[in-house]
């Protein structure tokens, strides 16, 4: 075990992700390397996830395990959005852990790691209530690489209502980063040879509203077209309601942008959508979903949705599947209803039997399954270009404009493909999440 050296799990969303790396990035240029084995560390961090009771069990799992096996002179540190809101918890429930940093001062992992080297065995915690996040960042690229992709953070927090939702709790309010910041850590990426730029927010379309720029997503869109030549652009976590026209007329004028959009609904029926306070004016959902498709016809649809929230009715759900089978999504995921204490959506219980949950969980995948299948069915014939991401034994894999990494499909080439490049694809087979196809040779 070397005392400069760090073990680094890196649990939850790409946003958590892109944290763990700005702490590995400091770490490193202190001296410290990144080991793969947690017994050969003398530092071991959890970067926890906090949004959701189940990814709080996992949360605790990992670190009761790294507990467990601690050693003399080890450290274990929590780190994250589960440290941020339930501290206590994570002090009762993983006896043996040296210190605590909130998510919104990842940046101060090097003095909380010297403060326990010097005073180990008290425990030490760094959640200051008052941290802001997106504040004072050490001119860290906030940004996490994987092969020829990149998580690029724009903003952190969020200043929705959302009922149900304890990320406001967690992150505070929305805090954009400036453009000139985020223009220069994509060309950054651009020398490193990213070619896809993954924009990353709790709401990317509401970047900029604290900083008084109007439809702030597009006019960064346009100064990242502008200034890098980075070939696929692609936007995550949009909001109901916020996709405005300008920000359809940059997606369709530009293929760099590519023609994918992940936006959460949560739900398609007015009165859960109330309860919710979410959007619920589904007309609007309606309207734009067209307007988009009309403007960009190869567009990919993703959304998120949430089933047996307090209150759901039969009728509410069926609202739900009805919905799905006549906007047709290109990809759509659901959670059950998570209770979290301290949300707006806390008065109104979990009333929703488990078992009634999980029941309506299948019937949205298997509506939707079908769905995604016909929507990949529809390729077949079409030529795609696809990030080429593996290849074994002449077979490769990769992901096309229609697939953001870790949540949606693949496409598998039969045929010997450049990792790391861009490939025309004949798409041949159509599964419901998948496709496969042939490369077009030259
Ligand atoms: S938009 Fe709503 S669901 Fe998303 S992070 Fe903000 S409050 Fe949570």
């Amino acid at each position: 075990m070397k005392d400069k050296s760090y073990y680094l799990v890196s649990l939850g969303c790409a946003k958590n992700t892109v944290d763990s790396v700005s702490m590995a990035t400091l770490l490193e240029e202190a001296g410290y390397s990144q080991v793969d084995k947690p017994n050969q560390a003398g530092v071991m961090i959890v970067n926890t996830c906090g949004f959701i009771h189940s990814a709080r069990q996992e949360s605790l799992l990992e670190l009761r395990g790294l507990a467990a096996r601690k050693r003399t002179g080890q450290i274990l540190i929590a780190a994250g959005c589960m440290t941020q809101r339930y501290r206590e918890l994570v002090v009762e429930q993983v006896p043996g852990i040296d210190g605590l940093i909130g998510t919104r001062r990842w940046m101060d992992i090097l003095d909380l790691v010297r403060d326990l080297r010097q005073r180990t065995p008290v425990q030490r915690y760094h959640i200051p209530e008052d941290a802001t996040v997106g504040r004072d960042e050490h001119n860290v690229l906030r940004a996490a690489i994987q092969g020829s992709s990149a998580y690029l953070k724009i903003a952190d927090g969020c200043r929705r209502p959302c009922a149900f939702c304890a990320i406001p709790l967690i992150k505070g309010t929305l805090v954009s980063r400036p453009a000139d910041t985020i223009v220069e850590e994509a060309q950054a990426l651009e020398e490193m040879g990213v070619q896809e730029l993954i924009l990353i927010a709790q709401d990317t379309t509401d970047y900029g509203h604290d900083l008084g720029v109007h439809d702030g997503l597009p006019v960064l869109l346009e100064r990242l077209l502008t200034n890098t030549a980075i070939p696929w652009i692609r936007v995550m976590y949009a909001f109901p309601g916020y996709v405005t026209d300008r920000l359809i007329e940059v997606m369709a004028a530009n293929p760099r942008i590519l023609p994918y959009l992940d936006m959460p609904l949560q739900h398609a029926h007015p009165e859960t959508l109330k309860r919710m306070r979410r959007p619920a004016n589904m007309d609007w959902v309606h309207n734009t979903v067209a307007k988009m498709r009309a403007a960009i016809p190869s567009l990919a649809l993703r959304s998120t949705f949430i089933v047996g929230y307090p209150g759901e009715t039969v009728e509410e759900f069926n609202t739900l599947l009805d919905f799905l089978k006549e906007i047709k999504l290109d990809r759509a995921g659901a959670f059950t209803f998570s209770y979290e204490e301290g949300t707006a959506s806390q008065p109104l219980g979990d009333p929703v039997p488990a078992e009634v949950k999980e029941e309506r969980y299948k019937q949205f995948m298997l509506t939707q399954e079908t769905i995604s299948l016909s929507r990949n069915q529809a390729l077949i014939g079409k030529v795609l270009d696809v990030m080429v991401e593996g290849e074994n034994n002449g077979v490769s894999v990769g992901r096309s404009y229609r697939d953001a990494p870790e949540i949606d499909g693949y496409v598998v080439i039969n045929d010997k493909a450049p990792v790391g490049q861009i490939v025309p694809v004949l798409i041949g087979g159509a599964m419901p999440h998948d496709l496969n196809g042939t490369l077009v040779k030259p």
